[in-house]
């Protein structure tokens, strides 16, 4: 190959290296470690195949003794770099700390200084040409050539192991990005070696277009991959960090490793804790808190959840724990992992909503009472009363009857005209109470309006509802009420009709009692009576005191 094409392609090969690692430093934000390195690495070739363009463009000339020397703190750097690109791809965790970089970085500071001084950069290149810095490929390698070249492979030889590793190690997503990184680093590595062995012959030397082909890989790695913006999160970070607590217990149910929102949730609980968790019982850890299950059947993919609390300080932490069982690919017992969810928060919430709700049932009840009572007398009102009577009758059969009274007060204008509306509304509430006292439990109570009360009496046939009505009429007369200074006798007239016997519907017995209690009247009120149906013309029933006897 002519010279000048020769060097026109190391130029090239330069131009693609430096350009692709300008890309690679300007997207270094979401992963500055790989991205500094590979843009080290890359930039350090261009200078590496710029160096070797002077070379063959001009091997007489003491140019070409300074570009054979400058490559030297170049190749230095590279290989540094690459081992801190080989730990950026073994998980996110993994990056070189400040004495990994100062170490590294000695060997390239030594490096440039032997190089750049005369006459010490004989020690790395001998011969006559090396001393006057001409024909750079004739020169013969020197000792520190040597240690440099040994040191060199070493790091190479690291660098690889790290991305061969960080390959093997990575998750399926990854894989196609770290087999680039691993390739790329491969090539050149191998070209290199290749050159120092001397199979390459009149060639001289291959490597940067070595790294041309890097530079190739890595472009599309970035385009194809996302390498530089996609990167796994290794798991151990994500231990570490999570806010669930995670515990691993041992078969013998010995803590064997904890994460760092496990040991606060415990030491926040329990500032006695000793120093050291790991070897711990959960029994000794959880001292105080509510019991913990025992740890749960050890076979594969059993697990099971449970509550404990603790109260510390008037703090209340209660945590949802899910225990699985730890297994090996033989169904081995390795133990248990507790992975524990603070609920503290969700449960005050769970509470607070379920007071709430009791709450708005109370109202809604009381609201319902409301709209159902009659406020004066607080018996039930006359919608309750027909809201429960049509299912009461569609239990109801021959064998299980239900009776009717309306009762009415006799002559109650006159105590209003009297002794004043007020003193009314007192009789009516004492005629309420006697009412329900005389009536039989079950009874559905009712002031249909007015001076008028409606009782329904669940499984009362006729005989059984003339003697509660009678009890009712009689109740009232038997003892005077109370309307201020005077005491006043007050009757009341009472209508009864049953199920089936009077009708079948809620109107119908209504409407029959309603007769009856009219018949009441008729007759001189203070009286019961009941009336058949309107039809049928069923003979009237009569019960109580004489007419007129009131
Ligand atoms: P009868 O024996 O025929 O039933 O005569 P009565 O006076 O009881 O019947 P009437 O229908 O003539 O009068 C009923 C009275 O009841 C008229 C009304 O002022 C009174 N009244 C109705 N509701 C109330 C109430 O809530 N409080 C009071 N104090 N009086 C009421
Ligand atoms: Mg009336
Ligand atoms: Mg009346």
């Amino acid at each position: 190959m002519s010279p000048v094409v020769h060097a026109v392609a190391f130029v090239v090969a330069a131009a693609v290296l430096c350009a692709v690692a300008l890309v690679v430093w300007r997207r270094r934000r979401a992963r500055p470690v790989m991205a500094m390195s590979m843009a080290l690495v890359l930039g350090a070739a261009a200078w590496w195949s710029l160096a070797d363009a002077v070379i063959v463009a001009a091997p007489g000339d003491p140019v070409a003794g300074i570009a054979g020397l400058a490559t030297f703190p170049a190749i230095g750097t590279m290989v540094a770099a690459f081992v801190c690109l080989g730990l950026s791809t073994n998980g996110s965790g993994s990056r070189p700390g400040r004495r990994l970089l100062l170490g590294l970085a000695v060997e390239p500071v030594l490096l440039t200084l032997v190089v750049a001084t005369n006459p010490w950069h004989l020690l790395f290149y001998r011969g006559a040409d090396a001393a006057t810095l001409v024909d750079p490929n004739s020169w013969q390698h020197g000792p520190l050539f040597w240690v440099h070249s040994t040191y060199s492979y070493a790091l190479l030889v690291v660098g690889i192991v790290l991305v061969a590793r960080g390959w093997s190690r990575s998750p399926a997503l990854f894989r196609g990005q770290r087999l680039s990184i691993l390739l790329g680093s491969l090539v050149p590595a191998s070209l290199c070696v290749l050159n120092l062995v001397g199979v390459t012959g009149g060639f001289g030397d291959p490597t940067p277009f070595g790294f041309a082909f890097t530079a190739v890989v890595v472009a599309l790695a970035i385009g194809r991959q996302d390498v530089l913006r996609l990167a796994p999160v290794a798991r151990d970070v994500l231990f570490a960090t999570i806010s669930d607590a995670v515990v691993a217990l041992s078969p013998d149910g010995r803590i064997i490793d904890l994460n760092p929102a496990a040991e606060r949730i415990l030491r926040d609980a329990d500032p006695e804790l000793p120093a050291a968790l790991v070897g711990l019982t959960m029994a000794e850890a959880l001292v105080g808190w509510g019991s913990l299950d025992a740890p749960v059947e050890t076979s594969r993919g059993v697990s099971s959840e449970t509550l404990v609390a603790r109260v510390v300080d008037g703090r209340r932490t209660e945590l949802a724990v899910r225990h699985s069982a730890l297994v090996d690919s033989r169904g081995r017992d390795l133990g248990t992992v507790l992975v524990a969810r603070d609920v503290s928060a969700e449960n005050a919430q769970h509470r607070e909503l379920a007071e709430q709700l009791r709450t708005i049932e109370l109202l809604r009840h009381d609201l319902a009472e409301q709209a159902n009572r009659d406020p004066l007398t607080e018996l039930h009102n006359r919608r309750f009363l027909l809201e429960r009577f049509g299912p009461m009758l569609s239990r109801s059969g021959p064998a299980t009857p239900v009776s009717v009274l309306m009762i009415d007060i006799d002559r109650f204008k006159r105590i209003n005209d009297r002794y004043g509306h007020q003193v009314g509304d007192g009789v009516l509430v004492a005629v309420a109470r006697r009412l329900t006292a005389a009536v039989p439990p079950g009874a559905l109570v009712s002031r249909w309006g007015g001076e008028e009360f409606v009782v329904v009496l669940p499984g009362a046939g006729v005989g059984d509802a003339m003697r509660v009505a009678d009890r009712v009429r009689d109740r009232c007369e038997a003892e005077p009420f109370d309307v201020g200074q005077d005491a006043q006798r007050c009757t009341v007239s009472v209508g009864v009709s049953s199920f089936p016997a009077d009708g079948l519907t809620v109107v119908d017995l209504l409407e029959a009692s309603d007769r009856a209690l009219y018949l009441a009247k008729r007759d001189g009120r203070n009286q019961v009576r009941r009336a058949g149906p309107e039809l049928t013309g069923a003979p009237e029933v009569t019960s109580g005191t004489v007419p007129g006897s009131g």
